[in-house]
């Protein structure tokens, strides 16, 4: 590619900066299943080669015709034409009229974030990923944003925590790592009913399995480094968005402020989003098999999973969710952290590490790895116990995880 000239600006890319989204197959995007969706929204073959896969524009300038006359691209930090595809292509899947990359789903909060202004006041589950909880009480809290962290388990608790000052409302559903879920239409009722908007972190069930946007949700949130991404190779993220306004927002943020995703990452995420819904598929059923498995287990005590009957909010997650997602997380007997060490050291199929929604099975320790930004304390009057142990349930084989977790267990 570097010896020919430069490709033009197909047409289907040129085609995604106007309002409609590009669509391979010329029909209604509304009219197709999310497989085919997941595949082909947002590109098209290349116009100019008949390149199946949407090119890597590794180029950080776009030659004009005349001042300010160009194909819809002028500088790579607003806009490229494998973002703009990626974004397209998540749009699409969460049903949103607007997507909007990032190079990390913090960035994408905190774009998010950067349309409060001090004396604002946002509500948000008091379950959640360490890192919002970090970006909103050591980065906009200085700046005078005040956040109320409730659970928001009942839509009367989230009434009572708006005031006349708050803009937002956060909400993480299922939650990391209690798998606790919300209803996102009752609380997008009652926040809109104050005049508030709704932010939904969608990462931890994927567009495959719930669209808070259909369920009232003014803006999804994605870490595209967990499902989407799907592969451990890549961190991103995106916000996805039917408002003129927010999108606006958003994009002028990655303009002014930078925080935009490369082209090569944005290429490994289109790769990826064209399997989520045969991933996600599996992720269910292995972590299904896991999440039963271990509650018939003597040496567990407790095991976190929405598919569950009994679980809290099961009717609420059966409403709203696809099936009941990847994740699990548990207690064992032996309430120790110690104990929790040596059953997470003995796993052999499932490795020890940060992160989820790879291929790959991972366990983890929220307390002192992706929650260790949070106080012991608040953790703990949130229902997190030290002893947790947090279970991203990949694709390989049901019988070789199950036998892992049971050769661990009885290790120990
Ligand atoms: C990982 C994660 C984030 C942050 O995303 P990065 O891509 O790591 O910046 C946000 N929310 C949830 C639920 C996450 O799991």
């Amino acid at each position: 590619m570097s010896s020919t000239p430069p490709p033009t600006n197909g047409a289907h890319v040129v085609d995604a900066v106007s309002d409609a989204p590009p669509d391979a197959l010329g029909s209604p995007e509304a009219d197709l299943g999310f497989g085919t969706r997941a595949i082909h929204a947002g590109q098209a073959p290349d116009p100019t080669t008949g390149a199946i896969m949407t090119p890597v524009y590794l180029t950080s300038t776009y030659v004009q015709e005349a001042p300010d006359v160009h194909k819809g691209y002028d500088y790579a930090r607003v806009g490229n034409p494998t973002r703009t595809a990626l974004e397209a292509n998540l749009a699409s899947l969460e049903g949103a009229a607007h997507g909007v990359a990032f190079a990390s789903g913090v960035a994408g909060i905190d774009a998010i974030l950067r349309r409060l202004r001090p004396g604002d006041h946002v509500v948000s589950t008091n379950d959640l990923y360490g890192g919002t909880y970090r970006l909103m009480r050591q980065v906009w809290e200085p700046f005078g944003v005040e956040f109320t962290f409730v659970d928001l388990g009942s839509p009367d608790d989230l009434d009572a925590a708006i005031t006349d000052a708050t803009k937002l409302v956060w909400i993480e559903t299922p939650t990391n790592p209690l798998l606790r879920v919300y209803d996102i239409a009752a609380l997008c009722d009652v926040a809109h009913a104050c005049g508030v908007d709704v932010a939904v972190d969608n990462t931890f069930a994927s567009p495959y399995l719930q669209t808070p946007l259909a369920l009232g949700a003014d803006l999804v949130l994605h870490s595209t480094t967990k499902y989407l991404g799907g592969h451990s190779d890549v961190v991103g993220g995106a916000v996805l968005t039917s408002s003129d306004e927010w999108a606006d927002h958003l994009r002028f943020q990655i303009k002014a402020a930078g925080a935009a995703p490369g082209p090569l990452d944005c290429f490994l995420l289109l790769r990826a989003t064209k399997t989520l819904h045969l991933r996600m598929e599996r992720h269910c059923q292995n972590a299904r098999a896991v999440a039963h498995f271990l509650r018939g287990h003597d040496g567990v005590a407790r095991v976190m999973w929405p598919g569950f009957e009994d679980h809290p909010a099961h009717d609420v997650a059966a409403r709203q969710m696809r099936d009941f997602g990847g994740m699990v997380s548990l207690v064992l007997e032996d309430d120790e952290v110690e104990t929790a060490v040596r059953f997470m050291q003995a796993l052999r199929v499932f490795s020890l590490a940060e992160s989820l929604g790879g291929v790959e099975s991972l366990v983890s320790h929220p307390s002192t790895m992706t929650h260790g930004s949070i106080p012991g304390d608040v953790r703990r009057a949130a229902g997190l116990p030290d002893s947790l142990v947090r279970l991203s349930v990949g694709v390989e084989d049901e019988a070789d995880l199950v036998a892992d977790l049971d050769r661990a267990l009885a290790s120990l």
